[in-house]
């Protein structure tokens, strides 16, 4: 067995922010980092910046805050007075006028859905909840009862209409979500805030999707480390990122085994099965958006064809862990020091 085996690694991202580096600048003043951690979205998010004085840490920090809530707010599928909710409770009855940065957000999306043939759909959210990974699911539901789940999902059905800036579900009971998408977006966006306040450098880590720019203070990049999911003091690798988002999917709990095959809780929106082989994937890439949908739908795919996905697309890497824990990266990784293939 070889030495990744035992260790059971997977390629969750673990941030090591190496902070207490500061560099002079001219009037006499230290940059320094930055850091809060609090949950939005009902995820954890770790703000880190670098910035001259506490003062103006503080005040960055909160300037993120506020950009993520208010995203929050606009995409949330729980609040039912979000302009998300809203097209989801006129589903098959009327249009929807919203904010134009949602329509763009829907538009984007649905461009996923069309380069990944249905892999991403942000209608997944209306699927019929027939798979549980609590361990009460002990054969393979009937093939109709599958299908059956799938029946209101289909990107194709949500009709937008640029000149009305509405947006309409054509089918009762059709839903919207944006859980695959909302965070990646959000780190996007708390980034271009503080860099056009002047903010040079920090991180936006959305519980592992993340979007970094910058150097830290000592001029040296932000690394992010993969690391042993089940030991995090374990790192396998270091890598440098630089003005780029990484997003790591994973999933090492929620699984169920049927027919000696073993299937995850992230399911085919196209065919109503819950996709196997990944156990983890995290994509590279210039924006955390695209980073956070691709990494979900790779899951969809499964590996061989995540990875022939992925070494089609300009400036998009990956490194997926499969089911037996072996690494693969997509053509343009190394990792020094890790067994690996490349695909
Ligand atoms: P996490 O945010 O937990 O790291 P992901 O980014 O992979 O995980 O997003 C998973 C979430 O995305 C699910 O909880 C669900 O809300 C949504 N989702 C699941 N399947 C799909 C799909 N095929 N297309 C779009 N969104 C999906
Ligand atoms: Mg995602």
């Amino acid at each position: 067995m070889s030495k990744i085996n035992r260790f059971l690694l997977s390629a969750t991202l673990f941030l090591f922010v190496i902070s207490g580096y500061s560099q002079g600048i001219d009037d006499g003043t230290q940059l320094q980092v930055f850091q809060r951690t609090l949950k939005l979205m009902g995820s954890r998010f770790d703000l880190t910046v670098v910035a001259e004085n506490q003062t103006k840490g503080d005040a960055y920090l909160d300037m993120a805050i506020a950009e993520i809530s208010r995203i929050e707010r606009l995409i949330s599928s729980w609040d039912p007075n979000s302009q998300t909710s809203k097209i989801n409770q006129n589903a098959g009855v009327a249009p929807v006028k919203v904010d134009q940065e949602l329509f763009n957000l829907i538009t984007r999306a649905i461009k996923i859905s069309k380069l990944t043939q249905g892999a991403f759909d942000i209608s997944y959210a209306s699927m019929d909840r027939i798979w549980k990974f609590d361990g009460s699911v002990m054969k393979m539901p009937s093939e109709e009862a599958i299908k059956q789940s799938v029946a209101k999902v289909g990107y194709q059905n949500i009709v937008l209409n640029q000149e009305n800036g509405t947006v309409f579900l054509k089918n009762e009971g059709m839903k919207i979500g944006f859980g695959a998408i909302g965070k990646g977006y959000a780190a996007d966006r708390a980034k271009a805030l503080l860099v056009k306040n002047g903010v040079a450098s920090g991180i936006i880590n959305a519980s592992g999707d993340l979007n970094a720019w910058g150097a830290q203070p000592d001029g040296k990049d932000w690394m992010v480390a993969i690391v042993n999911p089940l030991n995090k003091d374990k790192v396998f690798s270091w890598l440098p990122v630089k003005d780029q988002a990484v997003v790591t999917s994973g999933n090492y709990e929620k699984f169920v085994i049927l027919n000696g095959e073993r299937y995850t809780h992230i399911i085919d929106p196209r065919t109503g099965y819950p996709s196997k082989g990944v156990r983890s994937a995290t994509i590279f890439t210039a924006n955390a958006e695209l980073a956070d949908a691709l990494a979900t739908s790779i899951f969809v795919m499964g590996v061989d064809t995540g990875l022939d996905f992925v070494n089609q697309l300009k400036g998009v890497e990956c490194i997926l862990v499969d089911d037996n824990n072996k690494i693969i990266t997509s053509k343009n990784i190394a990792l020094k020091g890790v067994e690996t293939q490349s695909r």
